[in-house]
C-alpha cells in the first residue's frame, strides 16, 4: 500500500467504494487522515465496512469539516450532470480529486525520484501499459503496474526511488488529477469517446492533454487531428529546437502511419527510430501474434520511446517477442489445423473491430453482434471483401443482417455457442491456409453477458470444447 501522508490531520470525504475507493480510504487513514466514506449502493457500503473503512452518510454530513472530496472515477464530475456529492463539495468550496492525484502529491512530497509513467489515449491504453511494464521488467526494473488497467494505484508497493510506476490513466482519472506530472506521459490517440461524460470532443481532448502538458518527457501520437494539435502545442510551449521539423528532445512523436523525420514510427511490420543522425530499425513485429496490426504498431512505438527514455531499450527487440498480450484483445485461443481461433471480445464498437479485420487480409469467419452502438457496422464496409462469412448473435442481428445483405454471406446464430459451432465447421471444411475464426463483435455484451470479459471467457471455453470434440487436444 502507498500511505498518503500529505493529508495527515485532515478530514477527507471519499465517495464511491469499489476497490479503488476502499484502497484510497485505507491509504489516507494509514497516513493519518480522518476519513468519511460513503457509497450510494448498500453492497458498496457493506464491502467497505468489512474492509475497515469508516462510513459516514455524506448526504447529511457537515461538509465544512472536509478538506477534500476524493471521488471514484466512475462518478460523473460534470456531465451529464454533476453527482450530488460534487454539488455539495462545490457548495462547501472544497477540492474534488481522485486517487491518481493523491499518488502524484505523495510522490512529489516523499519520493520524486520514483519514475512515474502515465499512459492515456482513447484506444490502446491497456496494451501499451502492459507492454511497457513487460519490457521494463525484462530490463530488470522493479515495475509497479496499475491504474485503470485494474489494480488501484494506492494498492501498489510503497514509493521508493528505484521503483517504476507504470499507470494507465482514463480520461475520468485525469479529470480528477489536476496536478498530474508524470516523469513520462504517453498520449496515444484521441477519437470521440465518452462524450456523454465530457460534453464535447474539445473538452475530452483538453483533459487528455493535461496528462502530457506537465510531464517531463512526452510521447504523443500524431496520427489524429487532436493528438497532433497537442504535440504541436507542446513543441511550441517547450520552446526547444531540434531535428528538421523542430521537435525538441523532450517530446517524441509516434506514428503508425509511416515515416516521420523525427520520432518513432511503425512501417512494414517494423518499429523505426528517426533522429537527426538517421533512421534505425529497433524492432520487428512480424510473427508477434499479440501485436498484430498497425494499431499495435502505434502501441509498440510508444513503448519503445518510453523504454529508451528510461535507458531500458537495450533488450527491446528481444523482449517484445516474449510479450503475451492481454486477454480479449486479439488473443489467440488456439490454432487447430489451418485455423486460428481469436478472442477479440474487447472490441465493443466498430472502430475496434475494424482494427481486427485490418489485421488479416482474407479468410475471416467473424462472429458479430450483441448490443450495437450508434452506426452499427457500416464503418466495416471497406473490409467486407476480407470476410468469408459472418455469424450474427444477440440484439444487433437484424440491424447487422441488413448492413451485410448482398455483400457478405451471413447466418443468424442467436447465441455464441451456435456461432462458434457453425464458424468452426465452415472454417475447418474450407481447409485453407491462413484462416481465422474471430470473435470481434463490434458490440457491447450486456444483452447476453455481464461484460466483455465474461463473453470472451465463454468464447474460449466453447472453442476448446469444439476442438476437443473434433479430436484435438
Ligand atoms: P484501452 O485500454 O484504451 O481500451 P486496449 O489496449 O484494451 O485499449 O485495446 C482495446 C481495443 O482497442 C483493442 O481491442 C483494439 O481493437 C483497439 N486498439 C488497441 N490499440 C489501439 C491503437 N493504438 N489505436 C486504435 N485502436 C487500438
Amino acid at each position: 500500500m502507498i500511505r498518503i501522508s500529505t493529508f495527515a490531520g485532515a478530514r477527507v470525504a471519499v465517495f464511491g467504494l469499489g476497490a479503488s475507493g476502499n484502497a484510497t480510504a485505507l491509504a489516507l487513514m494509514a497516513g493519518g487522515a480522518s476519513v468519511a466514506a460513503w457509497d450510494d449502493s448498500e453492497a458498496g457500503r457493506e464491502g467497505a465496512a468489512k474492509a475497515g473503512v469508516p462510513l459516514v452518510d455524506l448526504e447529511v454530513a457537515d461538509w465544512t469539516a472536509f478538506s477534500s472530496l476524493v471521488l471514484a472515477p466512475g462518478v460523473p464530475l460534470t456531465h451529464p450532470e454533476p453527482h450530488w456529492t460534487v454539488k455539495k463539495a462545490q457548495a462547501a468550496g472544497i477540492e474534488i480529486i481522485g486517487d491518481i492525484e493523491l499518488f502524484c502529491r505523495e510522490r512529489r512530497a516523499r519520493c520524486p525520484q520514483a519514475a512515474f509513467i502515465a499512459i492515456t489515449g482513447t484506444n490502446g491504453k491497456s496494451t501499451t501499459t502492459a507492454l511497457i511494464a513487460h519490457i521494463l521488467k525484462e530490463a530488470g526494473k522493479d515495475v509497479q503496474l496499475g491504474g485503470n488497467i485494474g489494480v488501484a494505484v494506492l494498492t501498489l508497493d510503497e514509493l521508493a526511488p528505484d521503483k517504476v510506476y507504470v499507470i494507465e490513466c482514463s480520461s475520468f482519472q485525469i479529470d480528477l488529477a489536476p496536478s498530474i506530472n508524470p516523469s513520462v506521459g504517453v498520449l496515444l490517440n484521441i477519437t470521440p469517446d465518452h462524450l456523454d461524460r465530457h460534453g464535447t470532443i474539445e473538452n475530452y481532448a483538453a483533459v487528455k492533454e493535461r496528462l502530457v502538458a506537465r510531464s517531463e518527457f512526452a510521447v504523443v501520437g500524431v496520427d489524429d487531428t487532436y493528438s497532433k494539435a497537442i504535440a504541436e502545442r507542446l513543441r511550441a510551449k517547450k520552446g526547444v529546437t531540434g531535428g528538421a521539423i523542430g521537435y525538441g528532445p523532450r517530446l517524441i512523436p509516434i506514428s503508425a502511419k509511416g515515416e516521420l523525420s523525427f520520432g518513432v514510427y511503425f512501417e512494414d511490420e517494423r518499429i523505426l527510430k528517426a533522429e537527426p543522425g538517421g533512421i534505425t530499425v529497433v524492432a520487428r513485429l512480424k510473427g508477434i501474434a499479440p501485436l498484430r496490426g498497425a494499431h499495435n504498431g502505434q502501441n509498440a512505438a510508444a513503448a519503445y520511446a518510453v523504454c529508451r527514455e528510461l535507458r531500458c531499450d537495450f533488450g527491446f527487440a528481444a523482449s517484445i517477442k516474449e510479450f503475451r498480450g492481454l486477454p480479449h484483445r486479439l488473443e489467440t485461443v488456439r490454432r487447430y489445423g489451418p485455423v486460428d481461433f481469436i478472442n477479440d471480445s474487447k472490441a465493443t464498437n466498430a472502430e475496434s473491430t475494424e482494427k481486427a479485420l485490418a489485421s488479416w487480409s482474407s479468410g475471416i469467419y467473424v462472429i458479430l453482434g450483441g448490443k450495437a452502438k450508434a452506426g452499427g457496422i457500416e464503418a466495416l464496409r471497406p473490409y467486407f471483401s476480407r470476410l468469408v462469412k459472418a455469424y450474427l448473435i444477440g440484439e444487433a442481428t437484424d440491424e447487422f443482417a441488413a448492413t451485410l445483405n448482398g455483400a457478405v454471406s451471413y447466418e443468424r446464430c442467436g447465441t455464441l455457442d451456435v456461432a462458434v459451432h457453425r464458424a468452426t465447421t465452415d472454417a475447418l471444411e474450407a481447409n485453407k491456409p491462413e484462416t481465422v475464426v474471430l470473435l470481434s463483435p463490434a458490440c457491447a455484451s450486456f444483452d447476453q453477458y455481464k461484460n466483455f470479459e465474461v463473453r470472451g471467457d465463454h468464447f474460449r471455453q466453447l472453442v476448446l470444447a469444439e476442438i476437443e470434440r473434433r479430436g484435438g487436444q
